[in-house]
């Protein structure tokens, strides 16, 4: 009897360890300096992305008409530079929405 408590608290160090090790490791890999990220504007650019057409009505000579009307987005893309740690980032914005056709 005394002998199988023994072996059970044994086995909980054992699982105790093996997790305080796990959870110490992720700390290990971060940047053992922790010095501060320096990100500067890298590049900047601009690109129009087709998003998708919707159809709308108009009136014309008295008579109702419908029309199709793509929809494109114009996204800006900055890039990033940390030289502290020499990676990037990207960053993604959503600039405008533009209808090809006009309409209300
Ligand atoms: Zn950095
Ligand atoms: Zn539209």
């Amino acid at each position: 009897m005394k002998h199988s408590i023994l072996m059970t608290f044994a086995a909980m160090i054992v699982f105790v360890s093996s997790l305080t090790e796990t959870a110490a490791q992720p700390t290990e890999n971060e940047q053992p300096d922790g010095e501060q990220h320096n990100w500067g504007e890298y590049s900047t650019h601009y690109e129009t992305i087709d998003a998708r057409s919707h159809e709308y009505t108009y009136w014309k000579n008295f008579i109702e008409r419908t029309r199709t009307c793509d929809i494109s987005h114009k996204i800006k893309s900055v890039v990033y530079y940390c030289d502290v740690h020499d990676h990037t980032d990207t960053e993604i914005f959503l600039e405008e929405i533009i209808h090809s056709e006009e309409h209300e």
